[in-house]
């Protein structure tokens, strides 16, 4: 369904059916996998909308109408993953341009800003956005964008996204939320005043740890222009087949994030009982920094935690990280089954270790991404590998 006849629809039936048309020419009811690289035009310039597949694709665009609808924005844009949709905001740039961007967000976004960008002259201020003074102190008449992760990868912090959309209109700087963490199902940053909202739909969206993809959502139809002539022209594009996965991920996403959630919670108090853990991050604890802020920008709370031990160095962390045997180590989150990870040696090794360290991201944290398999088995591997 398009948009119009889902606007007034509840969240689980925009889910299901958000981009989802029957094929005009078999009614299949499932978008198919448009596997071709060109389309035959009647005469030159005559075409049904598809010229070449890096520009258009059927499989694409139904996935973009429902990254669109499912993140209560206007236009959706797929990438061939959360980096490439994170590097064609950054290509909205021009040299001399500022960035203010959170001093604790994903390590791939880290590197690629002071790796990629930096040397293109693009200027790149990290602040701790979880007080969103700090934003507004950053601010110059160079600011063009201002970056924000919430809740944030791996540590659980939470920004005020309204709080920020009120700095960043005055200041004319487009305001882009790596939405990942939560997902569409918990937070939706456009209805919070974020010009942009940008997903690794590796993760959540996808669901099932069988794609590697990236989103951007927005509602202004000239950063939309501005956005697609940047994915077309640099060409990172994700492929028909990984358009339909995401599509069929998307289906289930309420239903698996009610479980994550259920999931998460149960854990993450858990652990806070176990006599040998020092520290829990998980953003639904109502003693957590920002919860008040949680609370009024999220729905629920996810199945993403981190944890410390009382023993808070690296070989212990290292027993707990290879002795649990359902959640298993490895990158990524948001899959069904759950993961455990090591953020200082994996995910956010790209930062250099005294930064790290200064953002609070020590050598024994321990990230949690709790699936939807049973609690009571998952709190059971964990308190075995804890010991
Ligand atoms: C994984 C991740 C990304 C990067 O996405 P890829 O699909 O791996 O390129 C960006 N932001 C967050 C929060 C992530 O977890």
């Amino acid at each position: 369904m398009n948009i119009e006849n889902l606007n007034n629809k509840k969240i689980a039936t925009r889910i299901i059916h958000a981009g989802a048309e029957p094929d005009p020419s078999t009614g299949a009811i499932m978008t198919p996998i448009y596997q071709t690289s060109t389309y035959v035009q009647a005469a030159p310039g005559v075409n049904k909308g598809f010229e070449y597949a890096r520009s258009q694709n059927p499989t694409r665009k139904a996935l973009e109408e429902a990254l669109a609808i499912i993140e209560n924005g206007k236009f959706g844009l797929a990438f061939s993953s959360g980096v490439a949709a994170t590097d064609a905001v950054i290509k909205l740039l021009n040299p001399g341009d500022e960035v203010i961007a959170a001093n604790d967000m994903y390590g791939g976004t880290y590197r690629l800003f002071t790796k990629i960008f930096e040397k293109y002259g693009i200027k790149f201020i990290y602040v701790d956005t979880t007080d969103s003074q700090n934003i507004k102190a950053a601010v110059t008449a160079k600011t063009k964008l201002i970056w924000i992760e919430t809740p944030t990868n791996p540590l659980m912090n939470i920004t005020d996204i309204a709080a920020v959309a009120a700095i960043s209109k005055p200041a004319g700087a487009w305001l882009c939320v790596d939405n990942t963490f939560a997902s569409p199902y918990l937070q939706n940053p456009l209805d919070l005043g974020a010009d942009i909202v940008m997903h690794s739909s590796t993760k959540y969206l996808g669901g099932h740890s069988d794609v590697i993809q990236g989103a951007l959502i927005m509602n202004d139809a000239a950063l939309r222009e501005q956005l697609y002539f940047i994915q077309k022209s640099c060409g990172a594009v994700p492929g028909p087949m990984d358009c339909f996965l995401v599509i069929r991920g998307i289906k289930t996403l309420h239903v698996r994030m009610k479980q994550h959630c259920e999931n998460g919670k149960l854990v993450a108090h858990y652990l806070r009982t176990h006599p040998k853990v020092a520290r829990v991050y998980w953003c639904g604890f109502e003693d957590h920094h920002n919860f008040d802020i949680a609370k009024k920008q999220m729905r629920d709370f996810g199945g993403m935690m981190s944890f410390t031990l009382k023993e808070d160095n690296l070989a212990a962390a290292t027993k707990v990280l290879s002795s649990t045997k359902l959640f298993s180590l490895a990158e990524s989150l948001g899959g069904v089954e759950s993961l455990i990870n090591h953020p200082a040696s994996m995910t956010h090794a790209s930062i250099p270790r005294e930064e790290r360290i200064k953002n609070g991201l020590g050598d024994g944290l321990i990230r949690l991404s709790v699936g939807i398999e049973d609690a009571d088995d998952l709190i059971e591997d964990l308190k075995q590998a804890i010991g």
